[in-house]
């Protein structure tokens, strides 16, 4: 996709780019300081309300807090969709300061502490657990407390998912316990006092290619079926993952969402009727596609200066805040990220200028060699796609320069 499509998406108002119906440099006014991020509470709920036009009434939607921690988004998340999931103590705590039920959040991730699974077993929250060492501590806390814990195992698949951004499931992995012993670990552990709700499969994250998704979603519960005959109890809870990608280079082409719904159509008419309890919570689980194209983050020019024919706009932000845009967080070749000039949103390209953040290293690259309307010192250089695995997913203590301001708008 395009910075034009990207710009267009937020659209604008007397040329400057609009965030939550407020012109940039309105926005920038109200927080008051420069880097900030904007998230778009109208592009939350459109991508929500598309979610629920196109997807089978049966499928649950779960948001996985990791991609956007912020309070205020969370609160507005929960309030529209149907499960959180958390990957931390602190993020289990933010989750049960919503609207939503301890019950409809789970908590995934390898190595939660003793004393997060405690307080999670504690609230009634579904522990996902990814080994049976967790599995022990769940049955320990629920003892401890005198509760009965609900659980779900997270299933390291026995196929690994293409096309995925990061791959985090099929062969060995340290997600989840492997499909092919949790028969003998519901043997052993199955009369333990739990409340065994079902299963978990996340195989990847950012997938931009719909047919492998859809294929992903049927080998997952197909598996979850043939899993469920070694259950103790009726399944309850299937969560199928999810690794909606999100178009962040303009090589790639936005998700097509009809062809995931089509898939998953099948799915539940099909091996979902007919495997599935039809009162068990079939989910997906979201987290950049839910809120990484609602967010920008927004800098401003401090320097302009040319190196040996090279045109520098340095701005005040950078890789500490959004260490995905500078291409360090994770992947294998650096493309740029969407990028305009946030209060000239509508000019005509002038220029080549790269653009860098204010660290003192060549890895805080934001822009290389791109084509953006002229800019100079104290203009707003937004870069699009950051709603998701920003300023959270940053090395915000690098170089000690203040945090950024975070706004839902
Ligand atoms: C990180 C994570 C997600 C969210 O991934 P996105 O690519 O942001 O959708 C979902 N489920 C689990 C278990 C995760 O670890």
């Amino acid at each position: 996709m395009k910075p034009h499509e990207h710009i267009a998406q937020f659209g604008t108002v007397n040329g400057e780019l609009r965030v939550g119906n407020v012109p940039l440099s309105r926005l920038a006014a109200r927080v008051g300081s420069t880097p900030f991020f904007a998230y778009d509470r109208a592009r939350l709920d459109a991508r929500i309300d598309r979610l629920r036009e196109v997807l089978p009434s049966r499928i649950e939607l779960s948001y996985a807090m990791k991609a956007n921690p912020m309070p205020a988004v969370v609160q507005h998340l929960a309030r529209r969709l149907d499960r959180i999931d958390v990957a931390s103590g602190l993020e289990m705590l933010t989750a049960l300061d919503t609207t939503m039920p301890p019950a409809q959040v789970s908590f995934a991730g390898p190595g939660k502490a003793p004393a997060e699974i405690r307080q999670a077993v504690a609230a009634g929250v579904i522990v996902e657990v990814e080994s049976t060492t967790e599995l022990r501590r769940v049955i320990a806390a629920g003892e401890d407390l005198g509760v009965t814990p609900n659980v779900a195992i997270r299933v390291n698949p026995d196929f690994a998912v293409k096309g995925s951004g990061m791959r985090m499931g099929g062969g060995p992995q340290q997600f989840g316990i492997d499909a092919e012993i949790v028969p003998e670990v519901l043997r052993e552990f199955g009369g333990s006092g739990l409340n065994f709700l079902g299963f978990h499969v996340f195989a990847g994250s950012q997938n931009l290619n719909a047919e492998i998704i859809v294929e992903a979603q049927r080998r997952t519960v197909d598996l979850i079926v043939d899993l469920a005959e070694y259950l103790p109890v009726e399944l309850r809870y299937v969560n199928i993952g999810g690794g909606f990608g999100i178009p962040y280079t303009e090589r790639d082409q936005p998700l097509d969402l009809d062809t995931v719904s089509a898939g998953l159509h099948d799915l539940v008419a099909g091996p979902i009727a007919t495997g599935i309890p039809s009162d068990a919570s079939v989910v997906i689980e979201l987290g950049r596609y839910l809120v990484g194209e609602s967010g920008v983050y927004v800098t401003k020019v401090l320097d302009k200066k040319v190196s040996r024919g090279t045109t520098y706009l340095v701005v005040d932000g950078g890789m500490h805040h959004q260490l995905a845009a500078s291409g360090n967080f994770g992947q294998a070749i650096r493309r740029n990220y969407p990028l305009a000039v946030g209060n000239q949103a509508d000019a005509p390209t002038a220029d080549h200028v790269t653009v860098v953040g204010c660290l003192c290293t060549p890895l805080d690259l934001l822009g290389d060699n791109v084509a953006l309307p002229h800019a100079d010192i104290d203009d707003l250089i937004v870069i699009f796609q950051a709603g998701a695995y920003g300023f959270t997913a940053s090395p915000t203590a690098f170089l000690g320069h203040p945090a950024p301001a975070e706004i839902l708008a």
